[in-house]
């Protein structure tokens, strides 16, 4: 049986840390945080995702800035609004939700946003100081699962690590990460012969498939800790995460839930990041 890792209650902990810097920095500096989140389209997936982040704003203390944009509004529109963004200094985080209607292509918009308010650490600057271990600002998601890990007792230095999923925003940033904290780290793709013998080998494994209950039990080693970054929504409403769980705990010494894991702590590093972006444009950092 293995023990659970509660996202719920460490990201609690990160968001109590944020809450507490942020009302310092009002008292003794006289400094709000902001950070606005950009919204185009009607996706209810990404409604929920907006809602909670604005949630999560209030209960730190930082002032949230939301734009909820038309399914039809152009490129050139969004990039006018994030050069607004960037010249306002009562914003000190932009976030523009992902995905972004076909119209609109991606990378254009995110290489508008300025670097220093990239709170989704998504921008090539930052994308290029997580490569080299030396970053403002940590991906959320990976972030998170950092804490996660820590939160075991863990040390990672010289474990055998395996990420599966290479994405821009999970996995790959994850496997830099692990790296960076001494992980002997492979990552699997769809491509990867012999997953299952691979994963066997995992002392920590992190799952960001999207494919529910894809990794069972029979894939963990004895005693791994087992990281479920997975978000899919079943036919019966249900959330489930990418590893299937109940053959997943008799086999792992730590796993995470889904939901009530990862999901959690990406907002509290969400949060994080835009205390940290306020510090570095005030010159405190
Ligand atoms: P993504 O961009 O679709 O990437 C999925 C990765 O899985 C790809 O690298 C893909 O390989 C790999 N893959 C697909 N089939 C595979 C197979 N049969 N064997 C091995 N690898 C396989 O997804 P993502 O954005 O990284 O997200 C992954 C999951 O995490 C989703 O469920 C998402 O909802 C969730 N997520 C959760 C949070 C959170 O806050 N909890 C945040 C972000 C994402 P190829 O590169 O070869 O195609």
């Amino acid at each position: 049986m293995s023990q659970l890792i509660n996202g719920k209650e460490i990201s609690a902990e990160v968001k109590a840390e944020v809450a507490k810097e942020t009302a310092e920095l009002k008292e003794t500096k006289g400094l709000g945080v902001g950070l606005a989140v950009v919204i185009v389209g009607n996706d209810p997936a990404s409604r929920v995702y907006v809602n909670n982040k604005k949630k999560a704003c209030e209960a730190v203390g930082f002032r949230s800035f939301e734009y909820a944009l038309d399914e039809n509004t152009t490129q050139e529109q969004l990039l006018e609004l994030v050069d607004t963004l960037n010249k306002d200094s009562s914003v000190n985080g932009i976030l523009v939700q992902l995905p972004l209607p076909k119209h609109i292509d991606e990378k254009t918009i995110i290489n508008a946003i300025s670097p220093d308010k990239d709170v989704d650490a998504f921008h090539p600057v930052n994308v290029g100081h997580i490569m080299i271990g030396d970053y403002t600002f940590l991906p959320c998601t990976p972030a998170g699962v950092m804490r996660l890990i820590e939160s075991t007792g863990t040390d990672v230095a010289g474990k055998q690590c395996v990420v599966i999923g290479r994405s821009n925003i999970v996995g790959k940033p994850q496997a830099m990460l692990l790296l960076h904290k001494n992980g002997t780290v492979t990552i699997c793709h769809s491509k990867t012969k012999n997953l299952k013998e691979i994963c066997l080998g995992a002392d920590i494994l992190v799952v960001a498939v999207g494919r529910a209950n894809f990794v069972t039990g029979d894939m963990i080693k004895e005693g791994a800790v087992v990281i479920d970054v997975g978000m899919n929504r079943l036919e019966n409403g249900k959330l489930c995460g990418d590893v299937e769980f109940e053959s997943a705990e008799k086999k792992a010494s730590f796993i995470t839930p889904v939901p009530g894991g990862v999901g959690p702590m990406t907002i509290a590093m969400l949060m994080k990041n835009t205390l940290t972006a306020a510090k570095k444009q005030a010159g405190l950092i």
